[in-house]
């Protein structure tokens, strides 16, 4: 399999494609062409690394992890991602908890993946590869926990001070020594500012190997596909119904994942976007016009993004506005909205969900009676809500019960430099 840039640029193969993170004309990378699948394919597929071979093995013919893939999709899926049934009456609705990994937010999946890819490819103790990922809360965590203690590999990881909750913070900080932690006098925007700076910079990128580790790498995407795979095919099998699905869109990394696994053929039904007050995507299949703008600050604060880089890639694989909004719905959730939502949730699940997912199960209670009547419907849980336990429990009044893989993290010792959001700031840092 070859990829090529959105932009034109190409080809490479998997192993230049993840390396590079980035095409050579600022574009972003996807495979030449989409495999295609039917359930049957997936008979005997029983767990999710198993899945995992049978759908992303196309992608890896050529490349020379292709001997390591079963190893590299053991470590990756060494938690489990289950679809649990919700308690709404009448209706098939089930939550898909893709926050069991090691830093219990979906991330964990696509950075497992690549650091297990990257490792492999490019771990060079006396040359290490720098891994720059900029991350509006979860994102340089997993990272962080993916590429903590690999040997050759040095990851730097730039924060938005303060806009990120204490635990997250924590989680970004509490690494080994080849894991930087940087909090930026800034906004997410200006840390995937810098981090698109830096690697553009002839004279930095020339003393440092880089890469990157944001969602506009292709090997965080690819692995997504597995578990809309997984529970889309589980659900298909049981019921005979393709499912829905409500995702949670910041940066649109999990949500392209799952239109992509829709495209190879899965049994996936409607997919609808929810986003927070940032109404980038809501507003351009509204008005038809691509504004990019600058992020808000919300109480779902991974998904505080103003220009959503996969965009790129969507526009690229299915088309413009007009195209889009005939695929995909979207509905933008204010804060008001998910503080009402957290309540809602807790009162009617009997467990607690976080800001993030709170923005799909406000979307599942916005949908019309037709629509619910119409599919049965799985929302995608992002995060676990102990993650964001200041603004969770005083909304529901009691504890979030701390899930033991955050409790370990909460352990250690953290340690985090400031800088200014300027690229002379991080290049003092980088030497
Ligand atoms: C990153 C993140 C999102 C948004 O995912 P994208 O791939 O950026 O759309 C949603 N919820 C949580 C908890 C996240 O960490």
């Amino acid at each position: 399999m070859q990829y090529f840039s959105t932009r034109g640029a190409g080809p490479v193969t998997l192993d230049d494609a993840l390396r590079l993170g980035i095409a050579s004309d600022g574009g972003l990378f996807l495979p030449e062409q989409l495999p295609t699948f039917s359930v049957s394919d997936f008979d005997g597929a029983e767990t999710i690394p198993q899945v995992a071979h049978v759908l992303l093995g196309p992608f890896f013919v050529g490349s020379s992890l292709l001997d390591d893939l079963d190893a590299i999709l053991e470590e990756t899926f060494s938690f489990p991602i289950p679809a649990t049934p919700l308690p709404i009456e009448g209706h098939d609705v089930s939550l898909l908890e893709l926050y069991h990994g090691p830093t219990v937010a979906f991330k964990d999946v696509g950075a497992g993946f690549l650091a297990a890819c990257l490792s492999r490819l490019e771990g060079d103790v006396d040359d290490p590869l720098t891994i720059l990922v900029a991350t509006s809360g979860d994102t340089g965590g997993a990272v962080a926990a993916a590429f903590d203690e690999r040997p050759g590999m040095r990851v730097v990881v730039l924060f938005p001070d303060g806009r990120v909750s204490d635990r997250q913070a924590h989680q970004l900080s509490c690494w080994s020594d080849n894991v930087v932690s940087l909090k930026v006098e800034g906004s997410f925007d200006d840390c995937q500012a810098l981090v698109k700076g830096a690697m553009a910079n002839k004279a930095l990128s020339s003393a440092h190997r880089f890469s990157s580790a944001n969602s506009i790498n292709i090997g965080r995407l690819l692995p997504q596909s597995t578990y809309y795979a997984d529970a889309s095919i589980r659900h298909y099998r049981r019921t005979g119904n393709k499912p829905a699905f409500i995702i949670p869109t910041g940066n649109l990394g999990n949500a392209f994942a799952c239109i992509m696994a829709r495209e190879m053929g899965l049994p996936i039904g409607p997919i609808i976007l929810a986003t927070n007050a940032n109404r980038t995507i809501a507003d351009y299949f509204e008005t038809l016009q691509w504004l990019p703008r600058a992020s808000l600050q919300t109480l779902a604060s991974a998904m505080d993004v103003g220009d959503p880089s996969n965009m790129e890639r969507l526009r690229h694989m299915v088309g413009e506005a007009d195209v889009l909004r005939e695929q995909l719905g979207v509905l933008a959730v204010d804060d008001e909205q998910i503080r009402e939502t957290l309540r809602k949730d807790f009162a009617e699940f009997g467990f607690a969900t976080c800001p993030h997912t709170a923005t799909a199960s406000y979307t599942l209670r916005e949908l019309d009676e037709a629509t619910l009547d119409a599919h049965d419907w799985i929302l995608v849980a992002t995060a676990h809500p102990a993650k964001f336990e200041t603004i969770v429990e005083p909304l529901i009044g009691e504890t979030v019960p701390v899930p033991e893989e955050l409790a370990v993290l909460l352990e250690r010792p953290a340690r985090a430099i400031s800088i200014e959001p300027t690229l002379a700031a991080l290049a003092k840092v980088l030497a």
